[in-house]
């Protein structure tokens, strides 16, 4: 199956050019101009940019968490996916206690492979660690899931100490996989939530007074600490605060080989919001924070001390005793109203996957807060390189898989939750207006989006190994 697309704006990292592309047997196979194909189906993209497929290396599908699960599943997420033009994305295979890695790789394609539309891979969540898990590490490394995930807070749940931190990360820097941490002082957290419960402080404003900003600098400092200490590379996932990007940026002017993202919410939510009568909807940890915090983190993006902008997708219905409609059938899971009158029984995460590029490149590059190319760079092609993909993905190369979207930057949309793909009964950006959107979505070549349509097939997405000693940028 041949696609040419015609006419169009190529955007890379680097570039923005006209040109025209050539998909062949899932790859792109040609770039240039006045390109011609026999037998190739032809798409004007005249007026429109050429993007490559975004790829998003935080997400949460179908993941178990406080007494329910994360309502979108690797079909629904996926479908949600590339409609916001995310064509790959990376997951975190939990380890359960006294589990083999091995073991959570399994159960995690168990709920993958059957669903699957775009392209995935897993980072593996390590919350139990001992010399037979150290030993599995480089066994993992070497089949294709060369990260790991390690946990500073969520005390006596995910959380590991210092040593078991300390130790994955000599073991990966030997071994050349990258080690990523969700970066917040667990126990302090942990007082401070006992303190508020105990006087009466309930409300969704709470689960950000209980996770104040120096708790999430001081475990990001400390991870890069002790990262600089092993010779490990360290990524720090979901940075919210400036207190966490200086800790990273000091790393960095000191030399240590550090890195890390932001999720597209902390640059727009706030502890407002969780003041608000529906506050739950934006909780998530480590939460929203203040404008000075969103203004820090656009700072960070623009000068490379974070090289990344996820999700942290983790979607639950806002009110789970009502069910929603999606593709005609009724769906229901508990939600939110879990920690109705209790914000440390709020299940904590929210849907992002698709509203994050379309949101980012009308409040991003349409306000002048990053350039077209810094919006590949930090969407597509930073991640690809940090994990091992590139260039299979993460840019329009010759050679590259065909992972590409077509934006209209004229297209508009009144954003919110009938507009959205994602399963679930809200959305964040309810009511935001959107100038600038996918119009068609290839992955490997397939079109999976055109227009409003939906043409994925469950099960055609790929698990994709990827490469042990990627680079530090
Ligand atoms: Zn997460």
């Amino acid at each position: 199956m041949k696609t040419l697309i015609k006419n169009g704006t190529l955007v890379t990292a680097s570039e923005t050019f006209q040109a025209d592309l050539l998909l062949a047997d899932g790859r792109i196979a040609l770039i240039g101009a006045g390109l011609s194909a026999d037998g190739a189906q032809e798409v004007d993209a005249a007026g429109h940019y050429v993007l490559p497929g975004a790829i998003d290396v935080h997400t949460h599908l179908e993941l178990p968490f406080g007494g329910t699960v994360s309502s979108d599943d690797f079909y629904s997420g996926h479908k949600a996916a590339a409609f916001g033009g995310t064509t790959f994305h990376i997951d975190f295979a939990m380890q359960a206690k006294g589990e083999r890695l091995q073991q959570a790789v399994e159960r995690w394609n168990k709920k993958a492979a059957d669903k699957a539309v775009i392209d995935y891979g897993y980072h593996l969540g390590i919350t139990d660690l001992n010399e037979a898990i150290l030993n599995e590490i480089p066994e993992m490394g070497r089949a294709g899931i060369p990260s790991l995930k390690l946990f500073m807070a969520y005390k006596n749940n995910l959380q590991v100490d210092d040593t078991t931190l300390f130790r994955t990360m000599l073991k990966a820097a030997e071994h050349g996989l990258l080690v990523m941490v969700h970066a917040e002082n667990g126990d302090a957290i942990d007082v401070l939530i006992q303190q508020a419960r105990a006087a009466g402080h309930l409300t969704p404003e709470w689960h950000a007074l209980t996770r104040p900003d120096w708790c999430e600098g001081e475990a990001t400092g400390r991870a890069v600490a002790l990262a600089a200490v092993a010779g490990a590379p360290l990524y720090v996932v979901h940075v919210t605060c400036a207190k966490a990007v200086e800790a990273i940026a000091l790393g960095r002017a000191k030399g240590a080989r550090v890195m890390g993202e932001t999720c597209v919410q902390y640059f727009h939510f706030s502890v407002d919001n969780l003041r608000q009568p529906d506050g739950a909807k934006f909780v998530c940890s480590p939460p929203v924070r203040t404008a000075a915090d969103q203004a820090a983190l656009w700072e960070a993006v623009r000068n490379g001390s974070l090289q990344h902008i996820s999700t942290d997708h983790c979607p639950f219905l806002f009110d789970g005793t009502r069910p929603i409609m999606y593709e005609g059938r009724p769906f229901q899971i508990p939600g939110k109203e879990l920690g109705a009158g209790d914000f440390s029984k709020i299940p904590n995460g929210l849907p992002v996957i698709e509203d994050r590029m379309p949101i980012l490149w009308s409040y991003g590059v349409g306000q002048g807060r990053i350039s077209l190319n810094q919006l590949v760079a930090l969407g597509c092609t930073n991640p690809a390189k940090i994990f091992g993909l590139y260039p299979q993905k993460g840019t329009l190369a010759v050679g590259s898989d065909a992972d590409v979207v077509i934006w209209d930057p004229h297209k508009q949309k009144t954003w919110g939750v009938n507009a959205s793909h994602q399963r679930t009964d809200y959305n964040l950006f309810e009511g935001w207006e959107i100038t600038g959107l996918p119009v068609k979505v290839f992955r490997r070549g397939e079109l999976l989006v055109d227009g409003d349509r939906w043409l994925g097939q469950a099960g055609t997405g790929k698990w994709t190994p990827r490469a042990t000693h990627a680079p530090v940028l």
